[in-house]
């Protein structure tokens, strides 16, 4: 009787939680609604945890001491990753996001993989299907993982070239071919019943092992400045792992919570690649990403220093603005001084739009979300592909932290790393404003005509000191109509 309510309960949660996921997930498709839907999601996601707990009440008492589950073990591991996660969140830089989203997406396909092992170990996958699902999902799982910590070294500066060798995409093939294989032996061996070279157990740890190995071997080669497009495939590996397993499980909750992160890593992989103009075999296969020095003399003019209150009280007297923010503004956390920046430029009657491309800053919406957090209003921020036609008629460009995603390169010079990648056309406009430390280039290392150009000048300093010195000259002109 029990076991029965306890299943009838399982099924009851676990739809609960699938709805709730993809609703959550829905939310997070607008900047407005987006906490909301991560409070969803996480409402789900906890749901989720509770019906997990319930299996031990839905399998028969006499067959409970052969469930390899451990209700104290599960306790502790949850107290112990939920703590470490919950304290990691607070204490998170907004710069250092996308190195927590990578290690999470990792320890994501490590318990997808973990699933797959105590399957395997246990001989519960039973039949070729079963087998060779389970095997599939340990294998993109693993892969997630090790791909997923390698990513977060190149992010985190750990690693800090991609290491390439001669004959690594053959390597890499080679290993490929070797973790299929003795995935297929095992298979083989669990069907044919044949005497195998090794225990059975050794060959899983060896499987494990080479799908480890190929994670990594596939990543190193890998840019930097891939890397959100890189952890973008993790995240959808991590989706299709966990699917394969909540299948071979026959899971619901586990099932859709997959697909859906499978799907939607997909859709991110295949936007980001789109917003960098390249396909994804092109990021996974090529070596684009390393850091390119400038051909000397390939650019020409002088960079041109002026003052950050000159600069704010020319926007004061322009009609129109379009501001460009960029990593460094996250970096410099300036997003509250430039939206006060921006209302005193609107309190005189200054049209201000702020422009956002696609893989501004280090993860995809962080723009977006800094000017949230400074509740700068929704409609007045837009992508690239809505603003860009307007870069040629406004009066002032302000572009804050921002360089890799303005700079002319990327649609001129064939030899450039960025070559192709849309940017924002702020060359175009009559007058632009760079707001930066010094000399520093962008994530892709190279030099930025842009910078050089008749119509630039340069505002050097912390973003958010320069902002500071910009309201003070524009507020120092006293009140609207002198
Ligand atoms: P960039 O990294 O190209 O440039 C940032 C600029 O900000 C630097 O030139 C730096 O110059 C300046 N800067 C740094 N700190 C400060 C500060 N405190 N105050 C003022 N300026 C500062 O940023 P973009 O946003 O233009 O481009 C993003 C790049 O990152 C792209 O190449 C993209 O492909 C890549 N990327 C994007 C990800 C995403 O998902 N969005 C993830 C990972 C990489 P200086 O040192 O002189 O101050």
């Amino acid at each position: 009787m029990l076991s029965m309510l306890a299943q009838l309960a399982i099924g009851a949660i676990d739809l609960a939680a699938a709805f709730l996921l993809i609703y959550g997930l829905k939310r997070m498709s607008s900047p407005v609604t987006a906490p909301s839907g991560i409070f969803v999601a996480g409402i789900g996601m906890l749901a989720a945890i509770v019906a997990s707990f319930l299996y031990v009440f839905a399998v028969r008492a006499a067959a409970l001491p052969h469930l390899p589950v451990n209700v104290g073990l599960a306790i502790a591991a949850l107290v112990i990753g939920g703590g470490a996660a919950w304290w990691s969140g607070k204490k998170v830089a907004m710069t250092s996001m996308p190195q927590m989203v990578a290690l999470y997406n990792g320890m994501g396909g490590g318990a997808a993989a973990a699933i797959a092992a105590v399957e395997l170990l246990s001989n519960q996958a039973q039949g070729v299907t079963a087998l060779s699902i389970t095997l599939i999902g340990a294998l993109i799982g693993a892969v997630s993982l090790s791909g997923s910590l390698i990513a977060w070294a190149k992010l985190d500066g750990v690693i800090e070239h991609p290491l390439r060798i001669k004959g690594q995409q053959i390597l890499n093939g080679l290993m490929m071919l070797a973790t299929l294989a003795v995935g297929g032996y095992i298979v083989f061996l669990t069907q044919t019943g044949s005497v195998p070279l090794l225990p059975v157990s050794d060959l899983i740890y060896l499987f494990f092992a080479c799908a480890l190995v190929f994670g990594v071997l596939m990543t190193l080669p890998i840019g930097g400045a891939d890397m959100p497009v890189v952890i973008s495939i993790y995240n959808a590996f991590t989706g299709l792992a966990v699917g394969l397993e909540g299948f071979v499980l026959q899971n619901p909750a586990l099932m859709i919570a997959g697909m859906v992160v499978g799907a939607a890593g997909l859709l991110l992989t295949l936007l980001m690649a789109k917003a960098m103009n390249r396909s994804v075999s092109n990021v996974v296969f090529t070596n684009f990403g390393a850091i390119v020095k400038a051909k000397p003399g390939a650019i020409k003019g002088d960079l041109k220093p002026v003052d950050a209150g000159d600069a704010g009280i020319f926007m004061r007297y322009a009609s129109t603005v379009i501001i460009v923010p960029g990593y460094g503004l996250a970096v410099a956390h300036g997003q509250q001084k430039l939206y006060e920046f921006v209302k005193l430029l609107q309190a005189a009657g200054v049209k201000v739009k702020f422009a956002v491309h696609p893989v501004a800053g280090r993860m995809p919406g962080q723009m977006d979300v800094l000017l949230a957090e400074a509740n700068v209003p929704y409609d007045m921020i837009f992508q690239l592909e809505d603003i860009n036609d307007e870069f040629s008629h406004t009066d002032a460009v302000l572009v804050i932290g921002a360089n890799d995603v303005v700079n002319p390169a990327a649609r001129t010079d064939k030899s450039s790393p960025i070559f192709g990648m849309p940017i924002l056309n702020v060359d175009q406009a009559k007058q632009v404003y760079v707001v930066k430390r010094g000399e520093g280039r962008g994530y892709a290392g190279i030099v930025n005509a842009l910078f050089y150009g008749e119509n630039c000048n340069m505002v050097y300093g912390d973003a958010q000191a320069v902002l500071i010195k910009m309201i003070e000259a524009v507020r120092g002109l006293g009140p609207v109509g002198n």
